[in-house]
């Protein structure tokens, strides 16, 4: 491939921490010299701390399967403009050792205390740094399941909550029973596109970031690139130019100017059409259908379901999912779809994970900035997630049904 980007033409103290999740780790360009790296983020893989990287030297290293993943699904379902532009750099291990000794202290104690920068990896990626700039605000929201499932495949335990409860708040019962935070918010508001109940949604996602401080994943406020918590946020900026505290009143200028961009953007329809369309069955019809296709399915149930697909099968179920898939039969599925309907779950589960991003100005309210929408972490998930899935769907609506709550979550 032609000229590739090289991490060591930029400098280790030219990157600054971001964020990271389980498996990945966020660095920001700061630098000034190399147009290349200008407004982009470095992203490298993680490996706990006992174990070494699974690749191996001297073999080729394929690129990482997020560029794949993006190039040949995501973006046939989504548009260029929701999208990070996303490029290849080549790695190399003194320099990602340099980068670790300068930014190491700069990680939450308990990420550093379970794992580290992959040094041995010899590929990262490259991404369009989405809440960087001087100034800039940003709030990433984990939307979560935007849609209620149709009643088909659902059996007489589990109709009633699930065609009137949406699956976040119910898991948000189970979750809360052993001992996370309680939030009020339900996706249903925030995908609604009606004015009052997103204002409603933002403010539990508000309210729960300010109780947890700031611990819960599907809220957080960046500001000139770095996360900011409820209760850091007074000291960082009190010394910088901004007079940004968490006040009634800037909690009232994020939500409006949130509001009026969720508003004016599609990009909540587009995740909740995926998520819903690529989850005809529901993971209770999945497993029904599965356990027809073979005798030993019906005893093992998905967790027997392993083998992931290849790139190539990828590529024919998107080709499939924008013509045939359409016109199947949903209602009363063909055992012999099978294949297609358990990647298209599990395709539904990256819509159903992944997270926006929303530009939405400067801090000091005086400068426009352009304010925009993104959708980042659409990783694909694997095939042996799917037995998991199936025991805690069935546990999240039994603890619910069994508690007698039945909230309605309005479509
Ligand atoms: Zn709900």
């Amino acid at each position: 491939m032609a000229s590739r980007l090289q991490v060591a033409d930029s400098r280790p103290e030219d990157w600054v921490y971001v964020s990271e999740g389980g498996a990945t780790i966020v660095f920001s360009y700061r630098g000034t010299e190399n147009p290349h790296f200008k407004g982009r983020v470095l992203r490298l893989r993680k490996v706990h701390l006992l174990d070494s990287s699974a690749v191996h030297s001297g073999e080729e290293e394929p690129d990482d399967p997020m560029i794949a993943f993006h190039r040949d699904v995501i973006s046939y379902l989504v548009p260029q403009a929701f999208l990070p532009d996303l490029d290849v750099i080549l790695l190399n291990e003194s320099w990602l050792d340099a980068l670790e000794r300068l930014r190491d202290g700069d990680r939450p104690l308990e990420r550093r205390q379970k794992d580290k920068i992959d040094k041995l990896r010899k590929k990262g990626v490259l991404a369009t740094d989405l809440v960087g700039g001087e100034g800039i605000v940003a709030v990433e929201i984990k939307p979560k399941w935007g849609f209620l499932p149709r009643e088909h495949h659902l059996s007489q335990e589990t109709v009633s909550n699930k065609t009137s409860t949406c699956r976040f708040c119910m898991h948000t019962y189970l979750r809360s029973q052993e001992g996370s935070f309680p939030t009020d918010y339900c996706p249903m508001d925030l995908y609604s596109h009606n004015e009052t109940r997103i204002v409603k949604a933002i403010h539990s996602l508000w309210d729960a970031w300010v109780r947890s401080d700031g611990s819960l994943n599907n809220f957080k406020i960046f500001v000139s690139g770095k996360v900011v918590k409820p209760s850091h946020v007074r000291a960082p900026l009190s010394t910088t130019r901004e007079p940004l505290i968490v006040t009634n009143s800037f909690k009232e200028t994020v939500t409006e100017t949130l509001t009026a961009l969720l508003l004016d953007t599609e990009v909540l329809g587009i995740i909740s059409s995926l998520q819903r369309t690529l989850d005809e069955l529901d993971i209770e019809g999945l497993a029904k259908l599965y356990s027809m296709t073979a005798s030993d399915n019906a005893k093992s149930g998905l967790a027997s379901v392993v083998a992931d697909p290849t790139l190539e099968d990828w590529r024919d179920f998107v080709a499939c999912y924008q013509t045939s898939y359409r016109t199947w039969d949903h209602a009363n599925p063909d055992p012999k779809h099978i294949q297609y309907y358990l990647m298209s779950y599990l395709l539904s589960a990256t819509f159903k994970d992944c997270s926006i991003i929303l530009r939405i100005g400067q801090c000091d309210q005086s400068l426009p900035s352009a304010r925009s929408v993104s959708i980042i972490d659409l990783d694909l998930k694997p095939m042996n997630k799917l037995g998991g899935w199936e025991e805690l769907d069935r546990m999240i609506v039994e603890r619910y049904k069994t508690a007698g709550h039945q909230k309605r979550c309005a479509p």
